[in-house]
This record gives structure tokens, C-alpha cells and sequence, in this order.
């Protein structure tokens, strides 16, 4: 299943919003979307405009507290709605026209990245409504639509206008939460493919075998302790078709490719060898895609070993893939089996991190504790940064975006302090954490 854009339906009390969002969705019954976090509170109601399907969210009655600044959590719930939009409608009322509130809401829209589709509602009279209707234009928001909620009319012509806005379908990610897409990288002769042999070997039953899309991967999909898994192999397949060939062509975009597909990147080091600049860029790429993973060192059995071993490999392993510091490292034996099983347990751990949601209160301790401790950092004119809230944005992987009064202000070790401070408070092992520092505007 793919997960579905957003189309966030913004203004003041009594406008109409909520008659619009039963007019837009045909449906009485909300649905509650049942995801921790962020979602709890809002109602996402599924609709569809030709080919396309998307989810209509309200986000209440925006209104401006005397200082024409808006109160903090209607704030919040109107910033949270445009985060994950991909468009947002503007609703106001034809019959009172544009009022001071609806200005300030309009100044405020239209510092926002998303675009925004100004909805004229309570023009029910044709002539009429086009006439209400063009006292909208000083918003400054673009050709305003008149609507009516009740009647349904001009609707159409709205979301003829939002549908450029959704992202082909082909794009949108993936929402299957039951299978977890593992991917088995390294370099060639690491032990890849007698990894995924192990790991297939334990596992109750191999319910089938699926050539990829391409030539560049097989995939497999087992089930271990009820949990199913598809392993994606980048190097198994001429092997498995027993062709010989010379030394293996490490091919980096195939495992780029992988790697894009997978939730879980498995990354195979070699104990035997040294670290090199190959492991580096499969590690920097797993970063930058924002993928949990693992670190397998395998071969574990072949190594000489004392009982300093693991723990000056392991310093030398964090030490060359320090940006790596967030995955967790497991040694292991593909040839024996040792510590195998153990690694479907820790896949099942990094994937619920890399999909888990922190509620916005938990973010905002969080915050408050650490700019306690250590006060974000005041410019050479006087001017200090600060953190107004943050919440989480999206997962897979977990992002947090900070509100601040001017990103600028603050530097580099402040933001790697704040990092850490969510990396010790809200763990997220085996996933990396991104922090998006936005300013007020
Ligand atoms: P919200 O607070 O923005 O969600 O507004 P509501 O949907 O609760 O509507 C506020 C009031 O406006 C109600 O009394 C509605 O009956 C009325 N209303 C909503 N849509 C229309 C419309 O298209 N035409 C007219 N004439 N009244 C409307
Ligand atoms: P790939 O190219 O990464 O798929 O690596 P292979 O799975 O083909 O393994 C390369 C070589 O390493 C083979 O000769 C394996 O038998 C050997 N090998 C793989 N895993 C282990 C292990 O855990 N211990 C030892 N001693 N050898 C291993």
C-alpha cells in the first residue's frame, strides 16, 4: 500500500471548513488515523479526484491572539498540518468577505513552501459567487475559487487546481509495515552470500523466491518467529546459478540501488581485513538515505582472538565509520552460524526505531532540558537563538523539525549538542535522526 499525499484545509472559525471537508470527502465518518504521535489528534478523511486518491485534514479554526502572533498550539497544529501536505486550502467566507484575520493568516500562508489554493465558500449563486469571489484577490494568494460547501458547486474546478500537486503515484513510499525489507551489502568476498545462507537456513520457511525487477538482486522471503522478511541479495544470484566467473564486479550502484529499496541495510564487513574506502561510501550512503543498519562483521571464527579483541575492533570500527555511530555492531560467524539468529533481533529493533513516532510533548522536554543545560548560542550582534518547539514530522527515518526564531543563530556544535541530547533522551538505535531547523517565518 502507498502511502497517501495530504491536502491540509486551513482558516478561521466558522467558515465553513468542516462542511467543506464533508463536501470534499463524501463521508460522514472520519476516520481517526491510529498512529502514535503527531496524528493523534487530527482527523484524516480519505478522498479522491480522478485517478487520484489523498487524505483530507483539518486543521480547526485558525485565529490570532491579540498580538496578531498566533497562539502557540494553534500554531503548532497549523504548521504540523502543513509539514506533511502537499497542498493546503485556504478556506474563507464569501458572504462576510475578507476580514483582518484572514489577511494575517494569508501573510502567514504565503511564507509557506507548500502552495495554497484560496477557497471562497458560501458563494452559492453563480454570478454572484464570482463576484464575492474577486474581493479575494488582495490576499495575494493566487485566482481565488468561489465554493460552496453545502451545494458542492466549484468544488470540481478547486481540485482541478490542487491535482497537479500530487506526486505521481510511482513515488509515493511504500506503507507495508509487515515485511521488512532487509539488504545484505559489502564488499565482494565478505561472506554476503553465506550470510543470506545462514540467515535463510534458521528461518521456518522460505515462502518463495522473487527475481528482482531487475537483474541486479534476488529476493527472497522468509518468515522467522512470525515476522516476515525480504532479503534482498546483491550478490547471490550468479552464484546460486553456479555460473563461474572471474572476481566478482563490485558493482557500487547495484548495492546503491539495494540499499534505496531496503528498510534495514545489513553491512557486511570482513574481520579478516581492513576497513576501506568502499565500506565507507556503502556506510555514507546508507546515512544519507536515511536507512536503518547494521554493522555484521563476519568471519568472527577465523580471527585470533583474546578477550581484548572485540572491544579494540569495535573501537576501531566506530573510530573509521564515526558517522556511522548510531548502528549498532554485531560479530558473527556465517560459516558456524554463530550469533546469527541474533541478528533477526536486532533487524526487528532498528526497524521499529526507524519507524517509531515520539509525541510532540516527549520532543518538547527533551528541548526544554537540554537549552536549560546549555542556552543556545547569541550572535556577535546580541542576538540569541531560540527553540520555540519541535515535533516529528515523518519516520523511516525519524524527523524532528525545530522551530526557531532564525535558523542562523545557530551554529554547528549547538546543533550537534541538541543531537545528542535527542540521540541520549529518545535512543533511535540503529537509525539516523534527522533535525530540520526552521525559522519563524
Ligand atoms: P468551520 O468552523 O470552519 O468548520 O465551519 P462549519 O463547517 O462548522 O460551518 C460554519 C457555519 O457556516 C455553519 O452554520 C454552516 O452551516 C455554514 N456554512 C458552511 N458552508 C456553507 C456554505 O457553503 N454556504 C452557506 N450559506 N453556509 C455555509
Ligand atoms: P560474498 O562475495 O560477499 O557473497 O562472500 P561469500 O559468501 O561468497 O564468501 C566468501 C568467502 O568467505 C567464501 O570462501 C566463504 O566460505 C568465506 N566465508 C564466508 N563467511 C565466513 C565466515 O563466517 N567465516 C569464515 N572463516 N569464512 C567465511
Amino acid at each position: 500500500m502507498k502511502k497517501l499525499p495530504i491536502v491540509a484545509i486551513i482558516g478561521r472559525p466558522n467558515v465553513g471548513k468542516s462542511t467543506l471537508v464533508n463536501r470534499l470527502t463524501g463521508s460522514r465518518n472520519a476516520i481517526v488515523h491510529d498512529e502514535a504521535g503527531i496524528t493523534r489528534d487530527r482527523l484524516y478523511e480519505p478522498s479522491f479526484w480522478r485517478d487520484r486518491d489523498f487524505l483530507v485534514v483539518d486543521t480547526g479554526g485558525i485565529v490570532f491572539d491579540d498580538d496578531s502572533e498566533f497562539l502557540p498550539e494553534i500554531r503548532q497544529q497549523a504548521m504540523l498540518a502543513l509539514s506533511e501536505a502537499v497542498a493546503a486550502i485556504f478556506v474563507v467566507d464569501g458572504q462576510t468577505g475578507p476580514t483582518a484575520s484572514d489577511e494575517e493568516i494569508a501573510e502567514w500562508l504565503r511564507q509557506q513552501s507548500v502552495p495554497v489554493f484560496l477557497a471562497v465558500n458560501k458563494c452559492e449563486s453563480p454570478e454572484q459567487g464570482l463576484i464575492q469571489a474577486a474581493e479575494f484577490w488582495e490576499l495575494g494568494l493566487g485566482e481565488p475559487y468561489p465554493v460552496s460547501g453545502i451545494h458542492g458547486s466549484g468544488t470540481g474546478d478547486l481540485l482541478d487546481a490542487v491535482y497537479p500537486c500530487f506526486p505521481p503515484v510511482e513515488e509515493l513510499p511504500e506503507a507495508d509495515e509487515e515485511q521488512i525489507n532487509v539488504t545484505i551489502i559489502g564488499r565482494p568476498n565478505v561472506g554476503k552470500s553465506s550470510l543470506l545462507n545462514a540467515l535463510t537456513g534458521v528461518s521456518r520457511s522460505i515462502v518463495s523466491s522473487i527475481s528482482g525487477t531487475t537483474r541486479d538482486a534476488i529476493d527472497l522471503e522468509i518468515e522467522h518467529q512470525g515476522q516476515r522478511y525480504r532479503l534482498i541479495d546483491t550478490a547471490g544470484i550468479r552464484k546460486k546459478k553456479n555460473i563461474r566467473y572471474g572476481a566478482e564486479f563490485f558493482s557500487i550502484n547495484r548495492a546503491f540501488k539495494a540499499i534505496r529499496r531496503s528498510d534495514v541495510v545489513l553491512l557486511v564487513i570482513d574481520a579478516l581485513e581492513s576497513i576501506t574506502d568502499q565500506d565507507m561510501k556503502l556506510a555514507g550512503r546508507i546515512e544519507d538515505e536515511g536507512k536503518a543498519a547494521i554493522i555484521v562483521v563476519n568471519k568472527w571464527d577465523a580471527l585470533e582472538k583474546d578477550s581484548h579483541t572485540i572491544y579494540e575492533y569495535e573501537k576501531m570500527l566506530r573510530d573509521r565509520v564515526y558517522f556511522m555511530h548510531w548502528s549498532p555492531i554485531i560479530f558473527v560467524s556465517a560459516l558456524t552460524g554463530k550469533r546469527v539468529k541474533s541478528i533477526f533481533d536486532l533487524i526487528q529493533t532498528v526497524a521499529q526505531e526507524h519507524r517509531r513516532r515520539v509525541s510532540t510533548a516527549v520532543i518538547n522536554e527533551v528541548i526544554q532540558e537540554a537549552t536549560a543545560w546549555y542556552s543556545p548560542p547569541t550572535t556577535r550582534q546580541g542576538k540569541q537563538g531560540r527553540i520555540y518547539y519541535g515535533t516529528q514530522v515523518s519516520s523511516q527515518p525519524p524527523t524532528i523539525a525545530l522551530f526557531v526564531n532564525d535558523p542562523k543563530r545557530f551554529n554547528d556544535p549547538y546543533r550537534r549538542y541538541i543531537d545528542r541530547q535527542f540521540r541520549e533522551q529518545l535512543g533511535f538505535q540503529g537509525t539516523p535522526l534527522r533535525l530540520i531547523w526552521r525559522g519563524k517565518r
